[in-house]
């Protein structure tokens, strides 16, 4: 089996990174090395339990752990301070301690919420996150953030807790759902905008191969390397990371105005990353044509490029967000291809950026 081994090292805890097709059968292996306690409770939601949690559960029993497994409804709305209570509820009845484990095996949902139980219950037992969508494995799965949504807004509470280890298994992609996996490919694509050209481009030959288990393979380990490495340089967000936001800063501004759930995430980010390189070229930052390409790929990767929403909606939601840093936006532009730059807006010259950026999209 082809796989692919990487690391993160923070001052908060180290993380050993797998990439393989076929790993789901092998976590036992890497549990048992990773943690002493041989008790694992599995956190699942019900979408893939049917899907995943039998052969990561035989391999954690094989090499000798004792599992229970759980599982949450699918979905955002379980992020939620009732699920992390029910699976406190959960650890404690099983007998967990601060040397057994927490396995995460699902999307983003389930590793930002397992993730959260895991940091805080005993003052933080360990986790090993096995991301089971591609936008969990490229991104949310990699850095240590973990959280739940409050009923004030998303991701408010939260802690940075470094997995043990994180075991992505390519080939359990194949039964997510088309719009899923276009959904992570907006964020493999943003890595190319910002970091790698030559990604980028062979994401443009990818988009004609999508099942092709070998380009999937090469293109996820590219992300994952790519997020280590950021992460390795600024593990609690305070600096370089924030060039991951490229396309983020309209996307959540749209996804808020549209009402969660209604738009995706990817959907949204695809149209932020095409307003945010337009608005690039307009001010002389991003060369001439590049928002046409990156336009031009998304729209093979059946992701939308406009907006019906109007420019003053989606100003009001980032106004109101980014106030609360300062009153300068800072926006994430691209210098070119692979490279991008943490650019400072005054809220009026953005809204007029904004503007004519979104207008020029919708035509
Ligand atoms: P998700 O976890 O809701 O998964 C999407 C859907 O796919 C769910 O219905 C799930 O049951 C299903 N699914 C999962 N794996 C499957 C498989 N192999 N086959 C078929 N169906 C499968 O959503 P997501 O897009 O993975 O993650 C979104 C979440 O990630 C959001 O809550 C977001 O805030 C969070 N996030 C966190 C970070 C971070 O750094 N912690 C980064 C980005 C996003």
């Amino acid at each position: 089996m082809e796989k692919f081994e990487t690391k993160i090292s923070t001052t908060r805890g180290a993380s050993r990174i797998v990439v393989g097709n076929g790993l789901l059968g092998q976590i036992g292996v890497i549990a048992a090395e990773e943690v002493v306690g041989r008790r694992a409770v599995i956190v699942t939601d019900e979408n893939v339990r049917p899907l995943c949690l039998a052969p990561v559960q035989a391999s954690l029993e094989a090499a000798g752990f004792s599992v229970e497994a759980v599982a949450v409804p699918p979905g955002e709305t379980s992020k939620s301070v009732e699920q992390l209570s029910a699976l406190w509820g959960a650890f404690n009845a099983f007998g967990l301690t601060r040397t057994d484990l927490v396995v995460a095996l699902g999307g983003g949902v389930v590793g930002d919420l397992a993730g959260f139980a895991a940091a805080t219950y005993l003052r933080g037992c360990p986790v090993i996150q096995v991301p089971t969508t591609l936008l969990a494995q490229v991104d949310s799965s990699i850095g240590g953030k973990t959280g739940i949504d409050l009923p004030f807004g998303k991701n408010l509470a939260g802690a940075f807790h470094q997995p043990k280890a994180i075991v992505a298994d390519p080939l359990v992609l194949s039964t997510l759902p088309a719009y899923r996996f276009a959904e992570g490919m907006a964020e493999v694509v943003k890595y190319g905008c910002i970091y790698d050209e030559a990604l980028f481009s062979r994401i443009e030959a990818f988009a004609d191969t999508l099942e092709d288990e070998a380009e999937r393979f090469a293109i996820i380990t590219r992300c994952v390397q790519l997020k280590a490495d950021v992460v390795n340089r600024d593990a609690l967000d305070t600096g370089e990371r924030m060039i991951l936001n490229f396309g983020h800063t309209i996307g959540h501004a749209i996804e808020h105005t549209t009402g969660y759930g209604l738009m995706s995430h990817g959907e949204a980010v695809a149209i932020g990353m095409v307003a945010a390189s337009r608005i690039g070229e307009r001010i002389g930052r991003t060369p001439a044509g590049t928002t046409s390409r990156i336009a031009a790929l998304l729209t093979r990767l059946s992701l939308p490029i406009t907006t019906t929403l109007t420019v003053d909606d989606i100003f009001q939601t980032l106004l109101s967000d980014k106030k609360k840093l300062s009153n300068a936006i800072h926006f994430i532009l691209l210098d070119r291809l692979g490279r991008a730059v943490r650019v400072p807006f005054e809220p009026e010259a953005l809204r007029e950026e904004l503007l004519v950026s979104l207008c020029d999209t919708n035509r």
